[in-house]
């Protein structure tokens, strides 16, 4: 039997600058704060795995690293890396949630793996339906005129797929943001909306039913993500689709989620579900209830994008794109040796070995603002 033997990890913790402050529902986000996997194999080959937190959406750096540092590290070293599930029911018993730290621990594994066997880790994962997907990119810059400009420039470049995040300033300025874009593009871009539980659940039905005019491709998350029944009275009540975000991390989730009825998509993101392979059974649970889904992401570098690309490579039905747009559009920098492949509007999902775009070295160190185990 095969067995490749992880010999050493390292624990990265980076910091890359971004263009703008994006305001959301719950909070401004001001720079991609991250955690980076590195592990090796007795075969030499190197995987990479990246966690991305959002300490008001999933967790902290902090905990993503000492979940990959001090808890995960003795189970990990000398593990065989192509046994990945028991690998993952490991990390599962011993460190509760971290789901960002797990995302981590699967994408660097499947890179490994991926590598070792010369596939892609779409083709480890189930193999490829699509070659590429449609990207969209959010609006969330509280001065919307840089964002009109910028929507400009990428309008020119082929984007079509736009997404607002709404609900962190006021009513009026949500309405002024959509009334501005389909005067200037009409029915030319695929717009969206996202609260990032910004509503209260009190009226939201109300704010609600003022965005249906705009034809919107759908309604993200607008009111807390514990309030279910919230969540299931407003997608009975308005006519566009509503998206579970922050309501719906993991199969278990998708499950009380599909049984209540409360949204018609769930928004995919490897960080919530803890990996890829839990991503895909929520994919399965909602194809069975003919809800759809869509690839989400957090604030990500291009690592991470990859695995949700190759992650929505395989699934059946994509049909509202992704939002893998981070190290293209928002970031000022990536720490991948190539640029995150974005052309025309779509993503185009490498196929190379393992994860398929190699780390820049140089990049992921000047990026770096601590390593665990530290040096010495
Ligand atoms: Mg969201």
């Amino acid at each position: 039997m095969r067995h490749i033997t992880i010999t050493d990890m390292r624990v990265r913790i980076i910091n890359v600058p971004v263009q703008a402050t994006h305001s959301h529902g719950s909070g401004d986000v001001s720079a991609i704060c991250s955690v980076v996997l590195e592990l090796t194999a007795d075969s030499g080959v190197t995987g990479w795995g990246e966690a991305s937190p959002w300490p008001v959406f999933t967790g902290t750096a902090e905990a993503s690293a000492a979940a990959l540092n001090t808890h995960l590290r003795p189970h990990i070293i000398g593990a065989n890396a192509l046994r990945r599930e028991q690998i993952m029911a490991m990390a599962d018993k011993v460190v509760v949630r971290c789901s960002e730290a797990k995302a981590a621990l699967e994408m660097a594994l499947l890179d490994v793996a991926g590598k070792t066997l010369d596939l892609s880790v779409g083709q480890l994962i189930g193999g490829r339906r699509r070659d590429s997907v449609p990207v969209s990119f959010t609006v969330a810059n509280p001065v919307f005129e840089e964002d009109m400009e910028i929507i400009a420039h990428l309008y020119g470049d082929g984007v079509r797929i736009f997404k607002l995040k709404t609900g962190f300033h006021d009513h009026a300025f949500d309405l002024m943001r959509l009334e501005k874009i389909r005067e200037t593009y009409g029915d030319g871009v695929d717009l969206r909306i996202d609260y990032n539980q910004g509503l209260k659940a009190v009226d939201a039905i109300r704010t609600l039913r003022d965005m249906e005019p705009f034809r919107l491709g759908f309604i993200e998350q607008p009111t807390p993500r514990d309030n279910l029944e919230a969540m299931a009275a407003i997608s009975a009540a308005i006519d566009t689709p509503l998206m579970a975000d922050e309501s719906v991390f993991n199969p278990r989730e998708a499950l009380v989620a599909t049984q209540m009825r409360l949204a018609d998509i769930y928004s995919l993101k490897v960080m919530k579900s803890g990996g890829i392979a839990r991503a895909q059974e929520i994919a399965a649970i909602a194809g069975a209830a003919g809800v759809g889904v869509y690839g989400g992401c957090m604030f990500e570098t291009g690592l991470a994008h990859l695995a949700g690309a190759h992650l929505v490579s395989t699934l059946p039905e994509i049909d509202l794109g992704c939002e893998f747009y981070m190290p293209s559009f928002y970031a000022k920098d990536d720490i991948l040796a190539e640029p995150f492949p974005i052309r025309n509007g779509s993503v185009h999902i490498p196929d190379e070995p393992g994860l398929g775009i190699e780390i820049d070295r140089d990049k992921l160190e000047k990026y770096t603002v601590e390593t665990l185990p530290a040096a010495g």
